[in-house]
């Protein structure tokens, strides 16, 4: 069968407004031309996130009403726990309102001044969370990464050969920790190899090092490794997940995503020594260690999302919908990272607009013109926000690629909603010299996409 449905129906919906053509620039004028600025009620169809942005089930919504919010001991933290459990097969869980809560605890209690995170590619807030405690991010992403073009299967992977020189070398010693995010949330919605897993933890371990999983997309991970690895096509998504965490010596996970709820986050441990200090932590600043910033119909949902997530008809319709949109958007002519992963589509806004200069933003020029022509929102993934800047918001070095991310929301939007961004996306592709370049207004110092304002050239 060439059509993969969901294996659910809509149940209860939610309006999307559409603004006119002036309304549109008017509310991006006054966003200062940043996505994040602007109100929900502005916008059509929204792909800045899959976090935290998805629909629950009956069933999720159901367990919500027997949310236990007792303060310690909730009947719903130990749902949560043994579902956790189950799934990662860790001994010590510890809740968290979210996944760079996750990141804080962890790396407070792994990382020092000076030492080195290594990673396939850190997240943004990952990348901050590992400079806030004094150490340094640095991301060994394998070479086949570099070609957006190409077919390999795991772009995602860690470059073992760079990672192994780095672990020998005279910086070897500052490794604090070997980190792999799966899927490559940076990089292209790109699966991780069981066996790149398996390599990167015994180079890992043979120099001393812990490795841990940034997890938020494991079941995402899962369905690919079982689509394109050898000898995984039998295996369930969840065994994949679970045999993946168990390759670790820990994780932290954003459930936001592959958990299926709006809010949670997770950090798994095998050291009961690390546990106790990640604990003392969490009491302090997120909650006690049986709900960790969370309330007890958060954990519920929580319970069940992590079951639903892991269904292979929900994995392969939900990974189909994605590799049907990558071929409209293709279609239309506009070029995207290949293979499509699942969570997102990447397009190439380098390849679309030539005529811009990284200095004049282009991934960030067609992430503007979808919402002024669509009412579409994106997240740029170029110069803006990788490119160095000098004091006067000048673009000093450039981003390696000039990308404009579409997340996609799980369980949220129809057919009709893809054709009609690819349709959008299409009417862009047939006069691209139309569009202009923005300039910086102002810029904070971390996580700058955030809060940045812009202006058109
Ligand atoms: C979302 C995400 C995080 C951070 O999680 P939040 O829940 O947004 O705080 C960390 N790592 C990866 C790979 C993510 O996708």
């Amino acid at each position: 069968m060439s059509r993969i449905p969901p294996p659910y129906r809509i149940k209860v919906v939610e309006p999307v407004p559409f603004l006119s053509a002036p309304e549109r620039r008017a509310a991006l004028d006054a966003a200062g031309y940043n996505p994040f600025n602007l109100r929900a009620d502005q916008i059509t169809v929204d792909f800045l996130s899959d976090s935290g942005t998805g629909a629950t089930s009956t069933a999720q919504e159901a367990a919500a009403a027997l949310g236990d919010e007792s303060y310690a001991g909730a009947r719903s933290w130990f749902r949560f726990r043994d579902e956790a459990a189950e799934l990662t097969g860790y001994d010590h869980l510890l809740p968290v309102h979210q996944g760079r809560a996750a990141e804080r605890i962890l790396f407070t209690n792994l990382l020092k001044p000076g030492q080195i995170c290594v990673s396939n590619t850190h997240f943004d807030t990952t990348h901050a969370n590992v400079e806030i405690v004094g150490a340094e991010a640095v991301d060994l992403p394998c070479p086949e990464a570099a070609d957006l073009d190409s077919h390999e299967p795991f772009k995602g992977n860690i470059d073992l050969a760079a990672l192994e020189a780095l672990l020998a070398g005279p910086d070897g010693e500052r490794v604090g920790l070997v980190l792999l995010t799966i899927t490559n949330n940076g990089l292209g919605a790109q699966p991780v190899s069981m066996a790149n897993l398996t390599a990167a933890r015994d180079l890992a371990h043979r120099f001393g090092k812990p490795f841990f999983l940034d997890a938020a997309r494991f079941a995402e991970n899962a369905w690919l490794v079982k689509q394109r690895e050898p000898g995984y096509a039998d295996r369930t998504p969840k065994e994949i997940a679970t045999a993946a965490f168990q390759l670790a010596d820990g994780c932290l996970i954003s459930l936001k995503k592959d958990g299926l709820t709006a809010i949670g986050g997770l950090i798994g441990l095998k050291d009961p020594e690390l546990f106790g200090r990640c604990e003392a932590l969490l009491i302090a600043t997120e909650g006690f260690s049986t709900y960790g910033g969370l309330a007890g119909h958060d954990l519920e949902r929580l319970a069940v999302g992590l079951r639903e997530v892991v269904d292979p008809s929900y994995l392969a319709a939900r990974a189909e919908q994605t590799a049907r949109f990558a071929r409209m958007v293709n279609d239309a002519g506009v070029a995207t990272i290949q293979p499509a992963g699942i969570h997102a589509l990447y397009l190439n806004a380098g390849r679309l607009l030539p005529h811009l200069t990284p200095a004049e933003f282009p991934g960030h020029s067609l992430g503007c013109q979808m919402f002024l022509d669509g009412g579409i929102r994106s997240a740029e993934l170029g110069s803006l926000y990788l490119g160095t800047l000098d004091e006067e918001h000048r673009l000093v070095s450039p981003a390696p690629f000039e990308l404009v991310r579409l997340a996609i929301p799980r369980r949220v939007y129809t057919e009709e909603h893809f054709a009609y961004v690819a349709e959008v996306l299409g009417d862009i592709a047939k006069d691209p010299e139309r569009i202009r370049g923005y300039r910086i207004v102002s810029a904070p110092p971390l996580l700058r996409h955030f809060k940045v304002r812009l202006a058109p050239r």
